[in-house]
């Protein structure tokens, strides 16, 4: 195995590992250290290119800090990605390489899952190292897609009472792009709150499993975001806000759980001059990470989770709060917030 470390100003450490012998291609991006051991999952994705993969995992490490860092775990921004089709090329063999490359950083980084990794395949690379988290064990921590949900249902609520002045989700409107573990699972609380409730998604017997338990209507993916609603929900992939597409956005409200919705850092400024309120991605979505960052302190509790997620919500609130009293984009004042958390003694 060869373990190669890349320079990137502005980045911790960013080492490259290739092993031959069971075709492991990965790269793991340790963006920030300040608070603590850098965390964040595992990407397993066919990437075009090395440097792809390299913009990917250094933009994805660097989300974590900010993700972390106002998620209120003492944990830095790390991120890892492995060059592979998850459908194909991933074998147990390459896993294992993979958690002893991750065990020579000696706790720099903890993994856990992203797309294309399951819990049974950081269950694997676990084998190798104590470096990886997010795996059920006595009712304890595992599959984060819950928590998530959790998270940005609190987020939805938060900015309902900003830009409402309401606490009652009862007959707002949200467009769901991708009931996904994540998009089912919001669809039921919003469903328990009395919302209304528009999906979409390029897999059929979600949407159908959606339209039966909350009697939502469907829409075309490429239609969701231009959905007449009050609440757009991105809960896909990334990049749904974008040149294209934001100038048809109808809803007042930007909540959901995808990562970089943002496809471009100028759509921040451009949803500001729609008067459409963004919850920023990595705030809102932050519960999954702060579940894993418990179980990593050996610190989970449900109680405990769970009043740190519905915090989520305050997060939010004061980041509205203050990008209105500054006339700035809520992304930026996010990231501002991030950093000052970051740079306090
Ligand atoms: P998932 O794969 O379970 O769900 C994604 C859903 O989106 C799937 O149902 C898929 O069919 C659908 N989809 C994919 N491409 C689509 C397209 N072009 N149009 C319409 N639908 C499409 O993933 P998830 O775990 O629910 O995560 C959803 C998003 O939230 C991802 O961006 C992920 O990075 C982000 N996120 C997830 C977590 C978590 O805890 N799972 C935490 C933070 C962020």
């Amino acid at each position: 195995m060869k373990i190669e470390e890349i320079s990137a100003p502005g980045w911790h450490k960013i080492v490259h590992i290739t092993d031959g012998e069971t075709g492991l291609d990965s790269i793991v991006s340790v963006h920030d250290a300040t608070l603590g051991p850098a965390c964040g999952g595992c990407r397993v994705f066919p990437y075009q290119s090395f440097e792809a993969g390299l913009e990917d995992v250094k933009n994805l490490s660097r989300g974590m800090t900010y993700k972390n860092a106002l998620g209120g775990i003492p944990f830095g921004g790390g991120k890892a990605i492995v060059f592979a089709d998850p459908k194909k090329d991933k074998s147990t063999a390459m896993l294992k390489a993979l958690g002893r490359a991750i065990d020579t950083l000696e706790g720099l980084y903890y993994t856990a899952e992203d797309s294309g990794m399951s819990e049974a395949d950081i269950q694997t690379i676990r084998e190798e190292t104590s470096y990886a988290a997010g795996m059920a064990n006595n009712g304890v921590g595992g599959n984060p897609s819950p928590f998530t949900a959790r998270g940005v249902w609190r987020g939805i609520q938060a900015a309902v009472r900003h830009k409402f002045n309401t606490d009652d989700l009862t007959g707002k409107s949200v467009s769901i792009l991708g009931v996904g573990a994540v998009g089912m699972a919001l669809a039921e609380h919003l469903h328990g709150s009395g919302a209304k409730l528009i999906v979409a998604d390029v897999n059929k017997n979600s949407v159908r499993e959606a339209i039966d338990r909350f009697g939502a209507v469907e829409v075309a993916p490429a239609q969701a975001h231009a959905a007449d609603v009050d609440i757009f929900a991105p809960c896909a992939l990334g990049g749904s806000i974008n040149a294209d597409t934001v100038h048809d956005i109808k809803a007042s409200i930007i909540a959901g759980a995808a990562n970089n919705q943002l496809k471009t850092p100028d759509m921040d400024q451009i949803l500001k001059s729609k008067d459409i309120l963004y919850a920023p991605d990595y705030v809102i979505n932050a519960a999954g990470v702060i579940s894993v960052g418990l179980e990593i302190l050996g610190e989970w509790s449900h109680d405990d989770l769970n009043q740190r997620i519905d915090k989520i919500g305050d997060t939010l609130t004061s980041i509205f709060e203050r990008a209105q009293r500054e006339d700035r984009p809520t992304g930026s004042v996010a990231d501002q917030l991030a950093m000052e958390v970051i740079s306090k003694p």
